[in-house]
């Protein structure tokens, strides 16, 4: 079949095998051509390896820190005349290029807070890492979770209080707009930090310290946004933030048992991913943002981020953590003459002047690659079977 983009809201419901690979093996690229990282975790657990920082995590891990990996993550396959979702195909790309370096790699598949995946992925762990586990990335970015008692809490993505009303933009159009956003409800609060917050991390960690996988001296990070003013109404001093808030508590929980360095919660600079297009505010933040970053050269793409920070931040100094203890990756999002230009540009902001003061054409374009679209190299016009991923770890 050819493949194109069927956008609907905020997700694209096709992917693009090969365009999927391209992305996948130009992640590889980028890392491989920054040179070896020294010292790194040799074996190391992504869970939600799928895509945005996941993927960009256990790319690093393994083709800058030379990681045998474990992945997990949650995808749909594909059918003869259906396609994976993204994360799916990335998944079989990434272990075409691991195989390729021989790079150990195994990827599971299925529901990440079930304790039936916490055992698979021990198993894993033993045959593939054998036995133990360095480094646990925990990625994961859901709408729902069942708990151990059976239990399904939902998220929700709303602040906490009064009602807010904000500017937003409507990226397939093109269109900014004010929304007004009605408060969460105690309930939906609970839920998103059940879904979004720490306690599934512990539980993780417990899962693996008592099938004797951990290794001594193991390490554990979890990916956190606080983001400016602009967009904290709806993320940090809303439902999200309140996630987040939890993630800092059980990595504080974390550290008591298992020593200092176990335990960080990274924040991170806001990228176009899956899970972040669909938050109001963030992508006309976002397309602001890149531009100011772009001009002032301080623009990192989701690779460039998450290889700086194995790189550079993950071996760190006492002094480089903040009040909360998380190792700040978001630094220059929010310096000063970044934050300065984005809120001088803000109440200027509008469907006409957006070609102006923002970058919706990268925007545009980060969102499509991440289904496998708009990727140099890839012949879209071709007609190509939804089940079969081309293996490009040989190509240039
Ligand atoms: P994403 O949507 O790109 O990826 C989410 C991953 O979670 C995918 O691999 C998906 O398969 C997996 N997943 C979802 N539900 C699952 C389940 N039940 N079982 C197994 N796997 C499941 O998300 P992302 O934006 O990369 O977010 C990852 C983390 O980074 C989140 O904690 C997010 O808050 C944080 N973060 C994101 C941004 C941003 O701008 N995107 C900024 C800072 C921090």
């Amino acid at each position: 079949m050819i493949i194109e983009p069927r956008i609907r809201g905020f997700i694209c419901i096709t992917a693009h095998p090969a365009g999927c690979a391209q992305h996948v093996h130009d992640q590889v690229a980028a890392v491989r051509a920054k040179g070896p990282i020294a010292d790194f975790p040799k074996r190391v657990l992504v869970l939600g390896c799928s895509g945005g920082y996941g993927l960009s995590s256990r790319v690093v891990a393994a083709f800058g820190g030379g990681a045998a990996t474990v992945g997990v993550s949650f995808e749909r396959e594909p059918a003869e005349n259906r396609t994976a979702s993204a994360g799916w195909y990335n998944n079989r790309a990434f272990e075409h290029e691991a195989a390729a370096a021989s790079l150990p790699a195994v990827t599971l598949d299925g529901d990440a807070f079930s304790a039936e995946m916490k055992a698979r992925t021990v198993e894993a762990i033993r045959e593939t890492l054998g036995g133990q586990v360095d480094l646990v990335v925990y990625s994961l970015a859901a709408p729902t979770r069942t708990d151990p008692t059976g239990r399904t809490w939902r998220s929700a993505i709303k602040p906490i209080g009064d009602p807010v009303t904000v500017k937003t933009l409507n990226t397939d159009k093109g269109e900014v707009f004010e929304t007004t956003l009605q408060p969460a409800t105690d309930e939906e609060i609970e839920g998103t930090v059940k879904v979004m917050g720490g306690e599934d991390w512990e539980l993780w960690i417990e899962a693996l310290k008592a099938a004797g996988v951990l290794a001594p001296g193991f390490r554990t990070v979890s990916y956190t946004y606080i983001g400016s003013e602009l967009t904290w109404p709806i993320y940090w001093k809303a439902t999200l933030g309140k996630a987040k808030e939890d993630l800092d508590r059980a990595a504080r929980a974390i550290r008591a048992k298992y020593g200092d360095e176990a335990a960080r919660v990274v924040t991170l600079k806001a990228v176009v991913t899956q899970a972040s297009s669909a938050i109001p505010v963030v992508p006309l933040y976002g397309v602001v943002l890149f531009k100011v970053m772009q001009e002032q050269d301080l623009h990192e793409d989701i690779l460039e981020h998450i290889d700086r920070l194995f790189r550079s931040r993950f071996t760190r100094q006492p002094n480089d953590l903040d009040e909360a203890g998380r190792i700040r990756l978001d630094d220059w999002e929010l310096s000063a003459p970044v934050q300065t230009e984005v809120l001088r540009r803000w109440p200027l902001i509008s469907t006409e002047t957006l070609p102006e003061f923002a970058d919706l054409a990268l925007f545009r374009s980060d969102f499509l690659k991440i289904f496998g679209f708009g990727l140099a190299g890839v012949d879209y016009a071709a007609d190509v079977d939804p089940r079969v991923v081309p293996d490009l770890s040989g190509a240039a």
